[in-house]
């Protein structure tokens, strides 16, 4: 693929961010459990977050494409920290998309220049597969709502600055025609957090927000009431082939780190490259990888063509995750002993990419949305 000066150049300096700023201290960031936010207002200064929203809220108004050459280069680096750029861009947009233009024009500059975190809180104690099925209240008030109830399982939680947060302003029955979304800053009197203690991502952390008794004025609901919940779906299709590359990222850390290995270490007199046995794995793994990165890539430019996408999103947030998994114990494995150390990053590369097979809809629900899809193409 031929990509532009400007792809190129954005690319080169995600790329050299990567390896300059956020692969070394991969393994230390989990330890540590935090994103350290003045790296973040690095990679805010430097274009790499969010630079999909217009030039008029902070961004450079990139194509999805662009978007996603960005994800991979910073997610081979740390996948961790890449998040903060799949958060960015959709949080983002759907600020960008539906919130007043005083509330847009708050948030927004802050997000892409890395100042401030936004979490997403869709998931609920009682399931998250059945997202419509929301118990959080929003009740209305003169001036606004007050919000009651329990996010789980949220990325960020405890790190981030705001949260958009989905809540029942309709009926029960209305399902997900009652659903509104709302920007809410951390701080607001009522809200507090919980951790979760996890088997990956813990420098980005998952955890419970509560709120209770939370006032939020009128003017942060994004939307029309009960809009919020086909808002969050349409940003759902960008982030879902984001996800795909940020697995892809990782995973190809992996492989390029295991061909080394490969061709340097010794066994039986010869490099270990030498025996098909370890190379047709790392070869298939290539293959893998290059057809997952092609359908993530290809959704993307169906969405800068304004094409529909839907199925292909849930294909890339399906196959991703799991591809990367298996590319990664493939690599594991290819490092022998050492691959099972906690000194070397696959391990963690393994336990971090494997939480993006749930988070963000598991690949059972991906899978009923591709056939959703294709049953829906075929009756037009
Ligand atoms: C690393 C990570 C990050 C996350 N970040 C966020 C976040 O930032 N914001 C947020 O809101 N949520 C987040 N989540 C929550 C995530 O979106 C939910 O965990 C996910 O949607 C699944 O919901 P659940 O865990 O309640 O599983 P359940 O809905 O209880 O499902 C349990 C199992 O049953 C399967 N299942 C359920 N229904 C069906 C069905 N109809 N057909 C077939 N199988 C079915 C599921 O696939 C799953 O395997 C995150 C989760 C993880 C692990």
């Amino acid at each position: 693929m031929a990509y532009s000066e400007e792809q190129r150049a954005l690319r080169t300096a995600a790329e050299r961010f990567a390896r300059e700023k956020l692969a070394p201290r991969y393994q230390t960031r989990e330890q540590e459990a935090r994103i350290d936010r003045a790296l973040v207002r690095e990679m805010g200064a430097l274009g790499l977050i969010a630079g999909d929203l217009a030039e008029s809220h902070g961004g450079l108004g990139l194509s999805s494409e662009t978007t996603g050459l960005i994800m991979e280069a910073l997610a081979y680096g740390d996948v961790n920290v890449a998040y903060v750029q799949l958060l960015g861009s959709l949080c983002g947009q759907i600020i960008a998309r539906h919130a007043t233009e005083d509330l847009a024009a708050t948030w927004l500059p802050r997000i892409v220049s890395g100042e401030s975190l936004v979490a997403l809180a869709l998931t609920e104690p009682r399931g998250g597969s059945d997202a419509a099925n929301l118990a959080l209240s929003a009740q209305p008030t003169d001036t606004g709502y007050v919000l009651n109830g329990e996010k789980s399982s949220i990325s960020m939680a405890e790190q981030a600055d705001a949260v958009l947060v989905f809540a029942r302003t309709g009926s029960v029955e209305d399902r997900a025609h009652g659903i509104s979304a709302f920007l809410v800053s951390m701080n607001a009197a009522g809200v507090t957090t919980s951790r979760f203690a996890d088997l990956g991502s813990k420098a980005m952390g998952r955890g419970s927000i509560f709120f209770d008794d939370v006032r939020v004025p009128r003017t942060n609901r994004l939307g029309a009431e009960g809009a919020g919940f086909v808002q969050v779906m349409q940003g759902f299709d960008f982030s879902r082939a984001l996800i795909g590359l940020q697995c892809i990222g990782p995973a190809q850390a992996s492989l390029d780190e295991s061909w080394v290995y490969a061709s340097e270490r010794h066994a039986f007199g010869a490099p270990l490259s030498r025996n098909q046995g370890v190379t047709f794995p790392l070869a298939e793994c290539e293959a893998m990888a290059a057809a997952v990165r092609q359908l993530c890539f290809h959704t993307l430019r169906l969405r800068d063509a304004g094409l529909p996408h839907t199925a292909e999103a849930a294909m890339c947030k399906w196959l991703g995750p799991k591809t990367a998994v298996d590319i990664i114990h493939q690599c594991l494995l290819t490092h022998g002993h050492y691959g099972w150390s906690l000194d070397l990053p696959h391990q963690q590369r393994l336990r971090d990419v494997m939480g993006l097979e749930i988070g963000d809809g598991t690949g059972q629900i991906m899978k009923h949305i591709i056939a959703r899809e294709m049953l829906k193409r075929r009756a037009r």
